[in-house]
């Protein structure tokens, strides 16, 4: 029989072969999805006694015919009678592209998946396209063949007698590579690597016992054997019960899935859900320590074992594109553009639901177990505290949650929750006008004077060293009750936390006035400002420190590019602080001998400078070379 294709134009075929250039290796994807429905469609049949025969050997076959210039796929599924033949690959399957590129010609955006184009796509890498086709049911076998232009044949087929399909593909000149062992079975490893049903391409080689040689010790030896290829795990771990699997199995799994990833994942969450919508697969948390990968391409997508693509923007909420793993639903349209996936009602709702599993997990983590000195949470914590920042920090529903479980850390390493380390700060933290004072440090070596400080005080002070801590602490700022974060260098320690009982001043206003520009007239006063306080005696007579404002917002801008630029410009800058009850500072005012005023002044900046890791160059060796003279 010939026939025509029921098309409109007869320039269909090389706009297949065009369209998606760049894409066209998904033909693959595309057989060898309907080769496995047609096994699967079999078994089916099978179990519910339609179908009565013997089922026998159901691996997929992928072979290439480097002098016939073929590559063929075969299946011993339900194959196509005449009739099916006609309706599925003539009229549907046709129709089926004609809709796709009607609905897509126009589209700049990348398309998830493309799926749909279906067999048809087979023409985007061939010149002439043959199926070899028997029907489970007692009918001829079919052969049908066509060109890549609208016109086919069909025609009974005598010699094929075995149940099953065979496409067979003639490669076209340009397109030479699928005729390549190693692209096609990275194909296979890229696409098909967990579909459900044996795919066999070439052979590899295994070391096994021989049967006949053996070694001076009556070992057998072992000999090299070549065996068929199955290049698929046909029931991965995400689609078994997690009750059946154990740590090792999620960590084999991962290894599996990221061969080139060494570092073991922290934990795992596994996903399986079939109502409203169907959703399963594996999410590991990887260690997140001090910067945020921006290579975010480590959760691939699925649609029933079939792999479609490793971007999956839109489909999961940002913070949680640091995962790794896999996602499987066929509830995610995937022929459609990223922008439509982002306002689809099923993705919305899958995404949500991952963004919960994900909070469920961290909050039964947070719970001690009895007998335990530290929560599962608290081990894990300092690989994972970034990911929960940023999941805090862009995401509202999982920020309420997070409140929770999110966990604080002293700068002795001790954990506390929101919740704790309030109760234990409150007392001797909380300012004359009723604030609650959160005193960190950045990094508790650089910082360590300060805290010593702080510490002599009696307060606590938490070590807030991520990228994101200045971002987060605004967050905390806004999400706590009265409460302020203040770094412990940003101000005297008496200032950190303002109390009502002021220390009684030495000097009068008119003192002040005099000593105020006694100090400027020494000091660069583009980096510093003079401010002259009235601590203990017992106190340094000088101090610097830096304003917790202009710190973090000069540090929120450097994170967050753009937007905040003009803090990010800002110079550092820094607070002398001048004690003007201590017995030195009641020197400098009174020195008569101008010199000697000013190298008084310059030795007690320099010192505070030095306590501050400042006094750099020049100036410290000015410094070195004035204290001998001094001494
Ligand atoms: P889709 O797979 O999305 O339905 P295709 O164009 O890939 O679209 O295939 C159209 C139809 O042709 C399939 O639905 C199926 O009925 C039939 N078909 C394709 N390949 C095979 C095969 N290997 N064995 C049996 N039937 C097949």
């Amino acid at each position: 029989m010939q026939g025509k294709l029921n098309v409109q134009t007869e320039n269909i075929f090389p706009v297949i072969k065009k369209f998606l250039y760049s894409d066209h290796e998904i033909f693959l994807r595309e057989l060898i999805s309907n080769a496995v429905d047609a096994t699967q469609k079999l078994k089916t049949l099978s179990t519910r006694g339609d179908f009565k025969g013997e089922l026998g050997d159901l691996t997929i076959d992928v072979k290439i015919d480097s002098k016939k210039k073929t590559l063929t796929v075969s299946d011993r599924g339900i194959g196509m009678t005449a009739d099916e033949v006609e309706k599925y690959i003539n009229q549907i399957a046709f129709s089926g592209v004609t809709d796709f590129m009607e609905k897509y010609k126009d589209s700049h955006e990348p398309l998830i998946g493309h799926f749909g184009l279906g067999f048809y796509s087979a023409f985007m890498v061939s010149d002439k396209v043959e199926i070899f086709t028997k029907s489970w049911k007692d009918e001829p076998a079919q052969h049908w063949s066509c060109e890549g232009n609208p016109e086919f044949s069909m025609e009974e087929d005598k010699k094929h007698t075995d149940r099953g399909t065979d496409i067979v593909l003639h490669i076209a000149d340009d397109c030479k590579e699928f005729l390549e062992e190693g692209t096609i079975l990275q194909l296979l490893k890229k696409y098909c690597r967990f579909m459900p049903v044996a795919i066999r391409f070439g052979e590899e080689s295994v070391w096994v016992d021989s049967e006949t040689d053996c070694d001076k010790d009556g070992k057998p030896k072992r000999v090299e054997k070549k065996q068929p290829r199955i290049i698929n795990d046909p029931e991965p771990a995400w689609k078994k019960s997690p009750s059946s699997l154990t740590d090792e199995d999620y960590k084999k799994f991962y290894h599996e899935l990221f061969p080139m990833n060494f570092e073991e994942p922290l934990f795992q969450i596994h996903l399986n859900v079939d109502y409203p919508f169907n959703l399963t697969g594996i999410l590991y948390f990887p260690k997140v320590r001090k910067t945020i990968d921006p290579n975010r391409n480590k959760i691939q997508l699925y649609c029933n074992q079939v792999f479609v693509t490793d971007q999956v923007e839109g489909v999961v909420p940002d913070y949680l594109m640091l995962l790794h793993g896999v996602l499987d639903s066929p509830d995610i349209p995937l022929n459609v553009s990223r922008s439509y996936l982002q306002s689809d009602g099923n993705v919305k709702k899958i995404s949500q639901h991952i963004s919960k599993k994900v909070a469920d997990k961290l909050e039964e983590m947070s719970k001690k177990k009895e007998g335990e000195e530290k929560s599962a949470l608290e081990e894990k914590w300092d690989d994972i505290k970034i990911f929960v920042q940023y999941g805090m920090l862009t995401d509202e529903k999982f920020c309420e949650r997070a409140m929770k479980f999110y966990l604080l850390k002293g700068v002795d390493g001790t954990y506390y929750t929101l919740d704790s380390y309030r109760e234990k700060i409150k007392a001797l933290q909380t300012d004359k006008d009723k604030t609650v004072c959160y005193l960190y440090a950045s990094d508790a070596e650089e910082e360590h004077a300060y805290i010593e400080k702080a510490k002599a005080k009696g307060y606590d002070v938490l070590l807030m060293d991520s990228p994101l801590e200045s971002h987060f602490i605004n967050l905390l700022e806004q999400k706590l009750e009265k409460s302020r974060f203040v770094r412990v260098d940003s101000d005297t320690v008496e200032k950190l936390i303002p109390h009502d009982d002021a220390i009684p001043e030495k000097l009068s206003k008119e003192e002040k006035e005099k000593l105020q520009p006694i100090i400027e007239g020494e000091i660069d006063k583009q980096r510093f400002t003079v401010q002259l306080e009235s601590l203990e005696e017992s106190d340094a007579p000088m101090q610097v420190t830096q304003s917790e404002f202009m710190r973090r917002y000069r540090e929120m801008a450097q994170t967050s590019g753009g937007g905040m630029g003009f803090y990010g410009e800002l110079p550092e800058s820094y607070n002398l602080v001048v004690n003007i009850n201590h017995p030195l500072i009641t020197r400098v005012l009174n020195e008569t001998d101008g010199e000697k005023q000013k190298e008084l002044v310059h030795q007690l900046t320099d010192l505070a400078l030095l306590a501050n890791g400042l006094l750099k160059g020049e100036a410290l060796s000015k410094f070195l070379k004035r204290s001998v003279e001094m001494i």
